[in-house]
């Protein structure tokens, strides 16, 4: 295991799901860790942030709301203060939406676009303002998906903002790679969290498929022939997060037990 004494990460999202895969992760590898959730998600954080604590690492819940710039700025200055610095960022929360393209409405858009794509921006803003004034060469690692390779239909609108993140990401490297910061992304397949419950839910209502049906069939064409698991995302931000990752930067790094190659 890499050691990381005294390295910071705030995960957005890390409630629940990928995020907590995440943060525990981290954890595990010697970060102190900020869990930075919506505040109505304050019990299942502040649970996350004791399972980090039996890990040995500090770890404080930070109440925050990923569509909004100056609280990110805020979430970013109370993690640092709590937790000594701040030395990656992880861009983990996003939502999805399933619905025919003829259908998606522009409060839709809005939203979906606020939460998965003006985070990523804002987030990269707030860190980068906080490393450079740690003199810190820092990283942010951004959640894409197997969406953002490929348009998948029924998910136009999630498809999207993942191929936003892609873009933000390759040119978020590009900028910032002068100043010695990184940028990446995490690229998972069929992960099973509340995410896959509630796409499996809408795939039924849109293919009239039973429950569980489209979970299954899509889990049938994963070449490892299993489900994925938070870990097997974290094991890949935790490369992100490291020093074995410095000569990376720019790259989305598909994580999704063959389902897609290139
Ligand atoms: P999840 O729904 O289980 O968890 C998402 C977390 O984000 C929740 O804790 C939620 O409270 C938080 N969140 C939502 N809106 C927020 C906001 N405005 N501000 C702060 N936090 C907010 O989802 P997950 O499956 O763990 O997904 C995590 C990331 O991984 C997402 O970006 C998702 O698009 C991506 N991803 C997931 C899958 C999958 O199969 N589950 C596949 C590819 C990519």
């Amino acid at each position: 295991m890499t050691e990381n004494q005294n390295r910071v990460a705030p995960v957005t999202g890390a409630a629940q799901g990928i995020g907590r895969g995440i943060a525990l992760r981290l954890a595990q590898d010697g970060y102190d860790v900020a869990i930075a959730d919506l505040d109505f998600q304050k019990e299942k954080g502040e649970g996350v942030v004791k399972e980090i604590e039996e890990l040995g690492r500090k770890a404080v819940f930070v109440a925050l709301d990923v569509t909004d710039k100056d609280a990110f700025e805020k979430a970013v200055d109370t993690t640092a203060e709590a937790l000594g610095g701040l030395h990656t960022l992880v861009n983990n929360a996003g939502i999805a939406q399933v619905k025919p393209i003829l259908e998606v409405t522009e409060e839709e858009l809005e939203k979906i676009y606020r939460i998965n794509v003006h985070s990523v921006f804002f987030g990269i803003q707030a860190a980068v303002r906080k490393f450079e004034e740690q003199g810190v060469k820092g990283k942010i690692v951004n959640a894409a998906s197997i969406a953002a390779v490929k348009g998948f239909p029924i998910l136009s609108a999630y498809s999207s903002t993942k191929f936003a993140v892609r873009g933000i990401t390759q040119a978020a490297a590009q900028e910032l790679a002068p100043k010695g910061h990184t940028v990446n992304a995490y690229a998972p397949g069929i992960v099973g969290t509340g995410m896959w419950d509630l796409i499996d839910e809408k795939l039924h209502e849109v293919n009239g498929k039973p429950i569980g049906q489209n979970l299954k069939e899509n889990v049938d064409s994963i070449a490892l022939g299993r489900i994925e698991t938070p870990e097997d995302v974290a094991g890949v931000v935790s490369f992100f997060a490291d020093e074995r990752s410095d000569y990376v930067t720019g790259q989305v790094l598909l994580v999704d037990g063959g389902m897609l190659y290139n």
